[in-house]
């Protein structure tokens, strides 16, 4: 039986016109539909959703997507398309991944094969599987997954396409593209899976934030002060916040005009700075509420840096430690508290000397908590202006300051500002 046949069969059965009962036929199976669900879904357009063998299961909307789900059927709109090489059952394997969005939401997919679309694409995805991965569901299409054309577009409030900006990106963001400057460019040689490999790492800009890279197969125009469109990167974490990937797949332009930069780090609430889940750059105002144990004057393993206690690594065991300064701030805003972790320089300048200073006080005061004390004195109960990289961990969340200095804001307008904040 070929097309035709088909078709006025169908027809005949719907109360329809035959050609385009054909038309739709046709285009559905060029997209390598299934006869059966070909005819199915032609059956449903015309309203005779119960006829027939095979019926193809309803399309699940994504906020309906659960990890306890096996397999789903979607009709969605797609939204970012990436393209990797991963090392999969010992073998080097190109997937795709990205995300599909429908009028309830998106989600994440990966594909094992290329089906062949792209961003802005309608698809109706058979048979998809879905796992969990990073906590959330996910798609996986595989050999037994059918896509084809939706038939309508399908809506989305979802940006299609994988424009962004760098405040914008998270953990886990595959197929985007960004405009920045590369700001700063280290060469080194890695034992990578195919032996010696040169990677490039460094920090890209925007005018919304600042961030990490690694360029796994060095692109000849990532280069210090370079402005660049560097398509189909993906992201991961790093140290707690998000960072810039590159591989074979990116391609990158250099860009006439110059990328406008941030010169300052994005300045936000520590309620919006720990909502972000990390951050590599930003700026906080709050308020000192406590110098934590473990600051002042502390001991570290000679081989790790590790902050130890009675000459102990809990890695290297017995060491001979080494002095130094340190502070464990805890800074609150009213809209969160974070832990800052201020550096031996620093903390030299709020303690208003170095190692040796602080050495000969302990031992006057026979007690080397005077350290501690003397920075106690120095910050509970100021306010300041505090930049630096934000991780969150399970721990909770922990700034490492780059930069400190008294808030030289008015107090009673940060306090309102504050207050806005909290009754949202
Ligand atoms: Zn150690």
């Amino acid at each position: 039986m070929d097309v035709d046949n088909h078709a006025e069969e169908l027809a005949s059965a719907l109360g329809v016109d035959k050609q385009e009962v054909k038309e739709d036929l046709e285009s559905l199976l060029q997209y390598s539909v299934p006869l059966d669900e070909a005819k199915q879904s032609i059956r449903r357009k015309h309203g005779d959703g119960d006829g027939g063998d095979a019926a193809q299961p309803e399309s699940v909307a994504l906020s309906e997507i659960t990890t306890g789900l096996n397999n789903v059927t979607v009709t969605v709109r797609v939204l970012t398309v990436g393209t990797r090489t991963i090392q999969y059952q010992g073998e080097e394997q190109t997937i795709r991944e990205g995300r599909f969005g429908d009028e309830t939401g998106t989600i994440s997919y990966t594909a094992w094969q290329d089906f062949g679309f792209e961003a802005g694409d309608s698809l109706v995805v058979g048979n998809a599987g879905v796992r969990e991965w990073e906590g959330n569901p996910e798609l996986n299409l595989g050999s037994s997954t059918s896509v084809a054309m939706a038939e309508e577009p399908v809506e989305t409030a979802a940006q299609i396409g994988g424009d962004s900006d760098l405040i914008d990106l998270s953990p886990g963001d595959r197929g985007r593209n960004i405009e920045v400057q590369i700001q700063e460019v280290d060469s080194r040689t890695i034992d990578g899976r195919n032996g010696e490999t040169e990677i490039l790492s460094g920090v890209v800009a925007d005018e919304t934030a600042r961030l990490p890279f690694t360029d796994w197969n060095p692109h000849p125009e990532v280069d210090v002060g370079a402005s660049c469109r560097i398509e189909d990167v993906y992201v991961r974490e790093y140290r707690g916040s998000p960072s810039i990937n590159l591989s074979e797949f990116s391609s990158v332009t250099t860009l006439s005009e110059p990328v406008a930069v941030a010169d300052s780090a994005p300045r936000l609430t520590l309620g919006e700075a720990v909502d972000s889940g990390g951050l590599f750059d930003v700026e906080v105002v709050g308020n000192v509420l406590e110098v934590r144990d473990g600051s002042g004057l502390i001991e570290r393993c000679p081989e790790c840096g590790r902050a130890i206690q009675n000459d102990q690594c809990r890695v290297h065991g017995a060491v001979d430690g080494e002095d130094d300064l340190r502070i464990k701030a805890i800074l609150d805003d009213g809209t969160a508290t974070v832990t800052a972790i201020i550096g031996a320089e620093l903390t030299e300048s709020i303690y208003g000397g170095d190692v040796a200073d602080a050495k000969e006080a302990a031992r006057d005061a026979m007690d080397k908590e005077v350290v501690a004390d003397t920075i106690r004195d120095e910050l509970v109960g100021g306010s300041y202006r505090v930049r630096g990289s934000l991780s969150i961990d399970e721990y909770g969340a922990n700034l490492t300051v780059e930069a400190f200095e008294p808030a030289d804001d008015e107090p009673a307008e940060r306090a309102a500002a504050v207050l806005r904040e909290v009754r949202g």
